[in-house]
């Protein structure tokens, strides 16, 4: 059983993928490798002077895993209602979580099909993407989505702020208490 299972390691996944696995969450990172971010050049990046969305996407994953996340190269394609929480489907294999964070970019099959309520996005061909409350919380309880998929402008930096946060609001929920990350410099 996992604390938190993300579908999509983009900016928005993997960001909320560190999060929650610094809190020392059991975290679940699936992705299926369709992103188009990894074609991207992005000079806007900040306090980054320049880098290719292959580099965000791979070091990003690799700093989940650094801190204790299992991520898999996987397409996930079903979720359904458990007792205590989601099952996710990926091909042969399932996985148990009690909450599931979905960031799967232009992909909304799956938040479709689950039912999630949806709404109009205003990015132009964003037409449908998933209705989040302020949190990131979708409209079943224990589903949270961030990224693109909820309507987040298309850049690189508002994605992966848009999953810190949105984990954060999750781990705050799970804790009780409001959930800060902080290192210093010794
Ligand atoms: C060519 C190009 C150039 C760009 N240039 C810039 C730029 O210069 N600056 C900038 O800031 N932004 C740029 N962007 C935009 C930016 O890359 C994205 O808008 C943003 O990063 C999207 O982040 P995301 O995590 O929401 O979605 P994505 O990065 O799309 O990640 C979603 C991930 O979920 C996976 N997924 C979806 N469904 C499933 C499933 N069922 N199971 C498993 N995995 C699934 C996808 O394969 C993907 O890997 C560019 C984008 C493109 C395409």
């Amino acid at each position: 059983m996992y604390d938190v299972l993300i579908i999509g390691a983009g900016p928005a996944g993997a960001s909320a993928g560190i999060f929650a696995a610094r809190a020392k969450k059991k975290v679940l990172i699936l992705d299926n490798d369709k992103s188009g971010t990894k074609k991207a050049w992005a000079d806007n990046h900040y306090a980054v002077m320049g880098i290719t969305g292959y580099d965000v996407f791979e070091t990003g994953k690799k700093q989940a895993a650094k801190y204790g996340a299992e991520v898999k190269l996987a397409e996930a394609t079903a979720i359904e209602q458990i007792e205590n929480g989601w099952r996710v489907t990926a091909g042969e294999d399932v996985y148990d979580s009690a909450a599931v964070i979905l960031a799967t970019g232009a992909a909304k099959g799956l938040a479709r099909e689950l039912g999630l309520q949806m709404k109009t996005g205003k990015d132009e061909g964003r037409t449908e993407v998933i209705a989040v409350d302020e949190e990131g919380r979708a409209s079943m309880k224990g589903i949270w989505a961030c990224g693109i998929c909820t309507g987040q402008s298309m850049h690189i930096t508002v994605t992966s702020g848009d999953g810190a946060r949105v984990a954060i609001n999750l781990l705050s929920e799970m804790n009780g208490k409001r959930y800060v990350d902080h290192d210093m410099m010794c």
